[in-house]
């Protein structure tokens, strides 16, 4: 069973939104519980807490994740711009959107969800007690609510990687480059700006001077497999797992949660709605996040603080 999930897991580091049939085994036949209060007392106990964020995070601070239908850059979706293929022949097209992307996400606070994952995340390591986000979200806003231990699967908007020297930066600047002051505009009528690429963000290696890219995983790119070995840690270790805000469609993350229900460990989902995953949790906490989780992940009377 242990190798037949390891397949599962192996296959889906491929970024990729196609649903997956494979399906593991499913701990609790029955329907999850919505009992804050046993879920609480399970919390108290925990002592290695991985809570797996999405889109759902981002959105409860305002920003848009495009993927649903009504979610589009001008023509387009993330899936026909966040493409290997759409930033090798439209490298200005792909800057621009996510130049959009970057100054939409500046703009933005953390939401009431990171904050009671940071501020519980400082109160249990107080206790020797653990908390790690594991999170498909691109922004920067639970590292600014205050989490220390993030892992960022899917890359960060906030950091450019040299397609020549692939050296990896944090990159806050607004704008990126100076040609791409001003543009972005996401209106369906707006032409590209179709900036010539020596004018694209560029390495600051003088040396080097090539063209950088998003630090972001592109739909039908591999994850970073050594961030994933760290991922594979904590869901391995952990003894509660939260899944929250993420429709969990999107592969490998998709299957993170149902990996650590395998092991019989609790998993709880906090999202607006079911997901092709909810049967294989035992917690499921339906509305907005931004209501349930700090609720959720509130000092428990059984703590000492
Ligand atoms: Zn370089």
């Amino acid at each position: 069973m242990l190798l037949k999930n390891r397949a599962v897991f192996s296959l889906g580091l491929r970024m990729c939104s196609t649903h997956v049939t494979a399906k593991g085994p499913v701990v609790d036949p029955g329907a999850p519980s919505s009992d804050m209060s046993e879920f609480r007392k399970t919390f108290s106990k925990a002592k290695h807490i991985a809570i797996i964020t999405g889109a759902g995070v981002s959105a409860e601070s305002g920003v848009p994740t495009f993927r649903g239908e009504h979610e589009r850059w001008r023509k387009w979706q993330s899936q026909d711009l966040a493409t290997p293929e759409a930033f090798s022949r439209f490298p200005s097209r792909v800057w621009e959107f996510y130049h959009y992307r970057r100054e939409l996400v500046l703009d933005k606070k953390p939401s009431a969800v990171h904050l009671a994952i940071a501020e519980c995340e400082a109160r249990l390591k107080k206790q020797g007690r653990s908390v790690v986000v594991i999170t498909q979200c691109i922004d920067d806003l639970h590292r600014q609510a205050g989490s220390k231990h993030v892992l960022q699967i899917h890359g960060s908007l906030m950091e450019t990687r040299c397609l020549s020297c692939r050296q990896v930066t944090v990159n806050k600047r607004s704008p990126v480059c100076a040609a791409l002051k001003g543009t972005g505009a996401p209106g369906s009528d707006v032409p590209d700006a179709q900036i010539p690429v020596d004018k694209l963000p560029r390495c600051d290696d003088r040396d080097c001077h090539g063209l950088l890219r998003p630090n972001v995983v592109f739909f039908g790119e591999t994850l970073d497999s050594h961030l994933l070995t760290m991922v594979e840690k904590e869901i391995e270790a952990c003894d509660l797992c939260l899944v929250v805000g993420t429709s969990s469609i999107v592969y490998p993350a998709a299957m993170f949660g149902p990996r650590v229900a395998a092991r019989g460990v609790p998993v709880a989902e906090f999202n607006t709605n079911t997901t092709p995953k909810t049967e294989y949790f035992m917690y499921h906490f339906q509305g907005p996040c931004g209501t349930t989780l700090p609720q959720a992940l509130a000092p428990h009377e059984s703590e000492d603080i």
